[in-house]
């Protein structure tokens, strides 16, 4: 995810870290590279230019060249201005205090309205909720049919009529059926705009008008940059949105629309979605979503999502076997499995510290897959019981007898078992107190 403005970034970093003075002079010089790396991710250039002028203004408001260490407090000052820029503060999903809760989801034509509504349903079918879908499209051929299969797939009711009606009619009839089954959280999808001409405006202004929706989701897909920014503050601007969502904030795209939509809109970005499966919907939180534009990582959503794969309870019991060092290869196969469960794993790894400056290392080419983790399946898969729990057993006529079975090469039973070897270390490690950030993913995983 935005990986050439991380490496920029963090590129910047290691030199300013390393610095020990800095004048006006190098101060510029560095937000200098700062500013080319945010033109480069296409963010807006009204954006660009006030981000700097803050982190500048800042530098040397608060005196931080004469400090001991002037590289840090710049870092230091460039993440909260990033963090200001993205709104600061994590904005939830309004719910309506009678009633139910209504979702108004608007934005251009396959920008990802109706997967939102879908991931939004199970969202709400997750919390308890009883969601019901409404289609208000007619536009797109299939559009009522792709938001019913999705309902299907997530088990959730679902409103569409078959003749063509105004949206608004649509969705006073699809109020009134929410209240015969008792929904209370209602999705309503909307036909897609490529400009938003008076007759579209009209019409979802009428919708609006019907829905009175809780929240006005507008969203923006990230892939299509600072047009879909642009658009987004069309919408606001006839419609009134209450929160944005950014689509397709995959590894490909550039960043520029999360970076600037906040401060051209005004209004927060609630979620962003991070691939095309339903449960890649993350909350939308400034702080560590500046994090991990520059590198530093989000070990907070990491965890969070660890917790939703692996279950509470499982990652307790997980966590009591390696402190006590009776993790064995059973153990990590099982991990591996949970891994999978947490989505595409290159999204994950960005979520580690550090992970900009190790790709960096890596090269470009680096790319941790799914390959990886089903050859290292069938490798213990391949194991017995006794060759799992005690690894140590593994000779060289056991491993070449392993690599047969699992259509592998015994270098890369090999590979396996030190990479185990080492992950034991650092869960001692870690279990023992070692390193920055154990004390707190400790904590986190309530151990
Ligand atoms: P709509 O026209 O606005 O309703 O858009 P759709 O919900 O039909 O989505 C259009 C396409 O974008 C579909 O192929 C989706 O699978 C895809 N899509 C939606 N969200 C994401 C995302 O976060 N990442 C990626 N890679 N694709 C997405
Ligand atoms: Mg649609």
């Amino acid at each position: 995810m935005l990986d050439a403005l991380t490496e920029r970034l963090s590129g910047t970093f290691r030199r300013l870290g390393s610095s020990g003075r800095i004048g006006e002079k190098e101060l510029d010089e560095a937000l200098r590279e700062v500013r080319i790396a945010l033109l480069e991710a296409d963010v807006n250039f009204k954006v660009v230019r006030d981000f700097v002028a803050r982190v500048r203004e800042r530098a040397l408001g608060q005196e931080v060249l004469s400090s001991i260490t002037p590289g840090q407090q710049v870092i230091g000052i460039v993440q909260d201005v990033l963090v200001e820029t993205l709104g600061k503060e994590h904005a939830p999903l309004e719910r309506a205090k009678g009633g139910p809760t209504k979702i108004m989801v608007v934005g251009s034509k396959g920008s990802g309205k109706t997967t939102l509504a879908g991931r939004l349903a199970l969202k709400f079918k997750s919390e308890g909720f009883r969601p019901l879908l409404v289609s208000t499209d007619f536009e797109r051929v299939a559009a009522s049919e792709q938001l019913q299969i999705l309902a299907q797939s997530i088990d959730v009711p679902v409103y569409v009529e078959e003749v063509e009606a105004p949206a608004a009619d649509v969705a006073r009839r699809a109020l009134a059926h929410a209240a015969t089954i008792n929904a209370n959280a209602i999705i309503v999808d909307t036909v897609g705009a490529v400009m938003l001409d008076d007759e579209i405006a009209d019409a979802l202004a009428a919708l609006a008008d019907v829905v009175d929706p809780t929240e006005l989701l507008i969203v923006v897909d990230a892939m299509t940059g600072q047009e879909a920014v642009t658009l987004a503050k069309e919408f606001h601007d006839v419609l009134e949105g209450s929160g944005i969502v950014v689509t397709k904030v995959d590894s490909d795209t550039r960043g520029g629309a999360v970076l600037s939509v906040r401060e051209v809109t005004g209004l927060p970005v609630k979620f962003i979605t991070t691939g095309e499966r339903l449960e890649a919907l993350e909350e939308f939180h400034p702080d560590r979503f500046a994090s991990r534009v520059l590198g530093m990582g989000d070990v907070v959503t990491l965890v969070e999502k660890a917790k939703q794969a692996i279950g509470e309870r499982d990652a307790k019991e997980v966590a009591r076997r390696m402190r006590t060092g009776q993790f064995d290869l059973e153990d990590f196969l099982g991990q591996m499995e949970q891994l999978k469960k947490m989505g595409p794993l290159s999204g994950i790894f960005d979520m580690l510290p550090g992970a900009g400056a190790i790709k960096a290392q890596l090269g470009g080419g680096f790319d941790m897959n799914e390959k990886f983790i089903n050859q290292s399946e069938a490798i213990i898969r391949s194991m017995t019981v006794e060759e799992r729990r005690h690894p140590d057993v593994i000779n060289g006529s056991r491993r070449r007898r392993i690599a047969r079975g699992s259509g592998t090469h015994p270098s890369d039973v090999n590979r396996l078992l030190n990479q185990f070897a080492e992950a034991r270390k650092l869960m001692k490690a870690m279990a023992g107190g070692g390193g920055k950030n154990a004390g707190g993913i400790r904590r986190m995983l309530g151990l």
